[in-house]
């Protein structure tokens, strides 16, 4: 597709290592008391209709985000998209990167935000609003990189794709929950321009990013299974319990090593139990 970002796996690797790359000030650092507009990305998944994708771009576009990510366009019409997008938005849509599934798209955030217009279901926490939202992001963009996904104009987002989020968000509305793609990126991206802190922020260090967070919850899902914590019927039911609990404390890339490392220590002590099934005290009175 001339024109698209279409990169290849080492290209979009070599793209995310500069996304988990510490912060590095940049010369004119964005005030402490709002949100760091660089490090917010809007992340359009599996949209249907390019004229969303060209409309959400303007609307991230007058609110100071610049930066966009479509996973799995329908209908990838760059010239459908740029009739809406027009001004300086059209830089989004040339600029954007396309990739072919949400998790290796989400993989160097480390902070993940999910909107649905669905109320319940199984999520791990409970919505917030784009104001709260907001709010939260003053201090943590400082320091890391947030992702805001929104889902398909038929669907929204499944169970599935909202647990690679750390919070969702439900714009309130009247009965009819369900806005118009576009319209709900502006409302988001509008609150998140807006909101200011006038104490100065605490601070908030860099947090895990996704690839790092998925491969410990693999691993602890592994292990657990492997002792029988959790159950071989439906495991993701039980997982999610403990994707809201470390959620909630927002877990650094150092404590995701030691949940890996106590993961592998267990690994490690349940084999050797199993090669030697006689109990350590035994060995050790001998
Ligand atoms: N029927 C879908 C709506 C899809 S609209 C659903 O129930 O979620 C396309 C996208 O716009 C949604 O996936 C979500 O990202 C966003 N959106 C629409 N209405 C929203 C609302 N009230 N709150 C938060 N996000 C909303």
């Amino acid at each position: 597709m001339p024109g698209f970002n279409r990169k290849s796996q080492q290209e979009q690797a070599a793209e995310n290592m500069i996304l988990t790359e510490p912060y590095a000030c940049s010369e004119k650092s964005p005030p402490a008391n709002r949100v760091n507009l660089d490090h917010v990305t809007v992340v359009l998944h599996k949209p249907r209709l390019p004229e969303n994708i060209g409309a959400a771009a303007r609307a991230a576009r007058n609110m100071g985000i610049s930066r966009l990510l479509v996973v799995q366009p329908e209908d990838p019409n760059r010239e459908r998209m740029l009739m809406m997008a027009t001004g300086s938005a059209a830089r989004l849509i040339q600029e954007m990167t396309i990739y072919p599934d949400l998790a290796s798209a989400l993989g160097p955030f480390q902070y993940i935000v999910g909107t649905s217009a669905r109320v319940g279901g199984n999520f791990r926490q409970s919505p917030v609003t784009p104001r709260d939202l907001a709010r939260q992001l003053i201090p943590l963009s400082r320091h890391n990189h947030i992702a805001l996904v929104f889902g398909p104009e038929n669907w929204g987002l499944t169970n599935e794709e909202l647990a690679l989020c750390h919070a969702m968000v439900t714009i309130p509305t009247s009965d009819f929950r369900s806005l118009n793609l576009a319209q709900a990126v502006l409302i988001v991206a509008y609150e998140i321009f807006l909101a200011r802190q006038d104490l100065q922020p605490r601070f908030i260090p860099r947090l895990a990013n996704s690839w790092e967070l998925e491969a410990m919850y693999a691993e602890l899902q592994d292990t657990l299974l492997q002792i029988n914590y959790i159950g071989h019927q439906n495991p993701e039911h039980w997982m999610m319990r403990l994707r809201r609990f470390f959620s909630r404390h927002g877990l650094r890339a150092a404590e995701v090593q030691v949940i890996r490392g106590i993961c592998r220590q267990i690994d490690w002590y349940v084999r050797r139990r199993l090669e030697n099934p006689r109990p350590d005290s035994h060995q050790d009175s001998t």
